[in-house]
């Protein structure tokens, strides 16, 4: 081999808010503050706190690879954690508020956080948890001296303005390998225990490249862009170090999450594009039809983190003239994977087609490989027809869990390939359609039911607002299909017509052998239908004869 002869310099995060003061100085993070109230300022005032921050860190006695927990909103005071934990060489991490206190504090434990940063909203949840967090020697307040509390629980409670104010903004970062951590994120246990993902700096900014890099499109300068997607979830798809490097103004939109409210920032703030979760858009449509329009800026979604359903892209198509970008990923991988990446002649198709092509979960990422291994164990052709279980390899794909070698040795194949619990198909022209997660799957006969196939093709059923598809045990077939649903607010659909409608949709064996109507469904902490609930909750459900 001839080595190149080129700068061997670290990829560091810190890098990025400095490039971000000097290229767009004046380009906005505006932050809906749960005090109340926005806040707003420019890159090169966020890179000045963030300096101040680091040194009060640095004066907290907070060392490279120490683990620095955040319990909070998307705000402009979480952002700047971010940035000054990991260009100290320290490791922010972001722990999820919606989990339960015991969950959070195995979590807490199991990373052995030294530091806990926290909004308003989570004071009396922190009070409770303090006790049980063995690790933890600060607790910060994320918020100004006016709203510290009078007489709280809490020895030696900082106030994060009083930290940031006494400091110097000046700051010199530290230069350290590349491979050191930035940032650590716990799978939400949706699927067993928490799991640590580790992320590196360079990790952190190649997965910001590589997004980047295949759907440059989605982050033009100036871009307005309203994450719902939390910062404790995945890093907010990486949002957060995507905007400064491109010169994207972010709109953070704190505790209220609503339609109504959502609706009303990205209107007043001119927002252009929204990321999250499918489960978060369904109030904020419902919002359009009660307003009969649509908040005038907003052209683009980014959903994911479970399918989206079809009729969801094509009333956003179709109704609202939004476009709909689709991504398929999971925290250990950054997370992104794959997105929606339509060629120009697809791009082209009438609206009802482009939906259908949405609603596969994209093609692959720059940077992401992707196997699938069938039931024998062989790679799978990508025929669009040969499922089996996903497989993913790439510079920002977890090597193996924070300390947790069992569930390491579980996901991670001989040739270092890290198996995503996912059955998925590829088309021969490159789209990745995820079939189900292996767990979701209804195991009818000697069949398998994909829970994402019937959930689209009910949701095009008219008066459904949202539904799950689960397996609920039969004495003969072993699982049989159960259609939970939740009615669009004034429709009143009833089980047959949704079942007649099915029936013109998916084959005979696929159909749900019930329908049950319920008021909501199940949530995980990240927002998801959370399919093990309701598992449980009609796991004696006696199916009709
Ligand atoms: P958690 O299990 O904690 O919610 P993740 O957010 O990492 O963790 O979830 C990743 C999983 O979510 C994927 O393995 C997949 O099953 C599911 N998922 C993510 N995006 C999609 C999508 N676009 N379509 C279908 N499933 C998805």
């Amino acid at each position: 081999m001839l080595r190149g002869l080129m700068m061997d310099r670290p990829l560091l995060v810190s890098s990025v808010i400095d490039y971000a003061a000097d290229a767009y100085p004046d380009v906005e993070i505006v932050s809906q503050t749960v005090e109340g109230g926005l806040h707003r300022y420019g890159y090169r005032a966020a890179r000045g706190r963030i300096g101040r921050l680091a040194n009060a860190l640095l004066g907290l006695g907070i060392k490279p690879g120490d683990r620095v927990a955040t319990l909070a909103w998307n705000g402009h005071r979480h952002f700047e954690l971010y940035y000054a934990i990991a260009g100290i060489g320290a490791v922010c991490h972001t722990i999820n508020p919606r989990l339960f206190p015991d969950q959070i504090s195995y979590i807490a434990n199991h990373a052995e956080d030294t530091a806990l940063f926290f909004d308003l909203t989570f004071l009396p949840l922190v009070e409770k948890l303090a006790p049980a967090l063995k690790s933890v020697r600060t607790f910060a307040l994320m918020t100004d001296h006016a709203h510290m509390p009078a007489n709280g629980q809490l020895n030696d409670l900082l106030c994060y303005e009083g930290l940031v104010e006494e400091m110097n903004p000046h700051i010199e970062w530290p230069e350290f390998d590349e491979n050191a951590a930035c940032a650590l994120c716990y799978t939400s246990g949706t699927t067993g225990e928490p799991k640590g993902v580790l992320y590196s700096n360079r990790s952190m900014l190649l997965h910001s490249l590589f997004l980047t890099a295949t759907r440059a499109d989605l982050f033009a300068h100036n871009r307005r862009i309203l994450p719902v997607v939390p910062l404790f979830h995945a890093n907010a798809w990486s949002l957060p170090y995507i905007t400064p490097m491109t010169g994207c103004t972010l709109i953070f939109p704190g505790a209220r999450l609503d339609g109504p409210a959502l609706y009303d920032l990205m209107e007043r703030e001119k927002a252009e594009a929204g990321w999250g979760v499918p489960t978060v858009w369904l109030g904020l449509i419902d919002e359009f039809r009660k307003r009969g329009r649509k908040p005038p800026h907003l052209r683009q979604i980014l959903s994911g983190g479970s399918a989206v359903p079809q009729a969801m892209i094509d009333t956003l198509i179709r109704d609202w003239d939004i476009e709909v970008t689709h991504g398929w990923g999971m925290t250990e991988m950054s997370p992104v994977g794959s997105l929606t990446l339509l060629r120009p002649e697809e791009r082209a198709k009438p609206h009802l087609e482009r939906a259908q092509l949405v609603a596969k979960q994209g093609r692959r990422m720059f940077g992401v490989d992707l196997k699938v291994i069938d039931e024998k164990g062989r790679r799978a052709p990508a025929d669009g027809e040969t499922s089996g279980e996903l497989y993913v390899r790439g510079a920002a794909v977890v090597s193996g869990y924070y300390k947790n070698e069992e569930a390491t040795r579980r996901q991670v194949d001989a040739e270092g390939w890290f198996g995503t619990g996912d059955v998925a198909k590829i088309t021969p022209d490159g789209w990745l359609v995820i079939v189900d997660r292996t767990k979701d799957l209804v195991k009818s006969g000697g069949e398998w039911i994909s829970s994402i196939d019937v959930e689209n093709a009910a949701m095009a059923c008219q008066g459904l607002a949202q539904c799950a598809v689960i397996g609920v045990p039969h004495p003969k077939w072993h699982e049989r299909p159960l259609l939970v649903a939740v009615k669009a607010p004034g429709a009143n659909p009833t089980k047959t017509e949704i079942l007649d409608t099915l029936a013109r949709k998916v084959a005979k064996w696929q159909l749900p052998d019930d329908v049950v109507f319920v008021d909501t469904l199940p949530m995980t902490a990240t927002g998801k239908i959370s399919k093990k609930d309701l598992r449980a909750r009609f796991a004696d459900y006696k199916l009709p004869a």
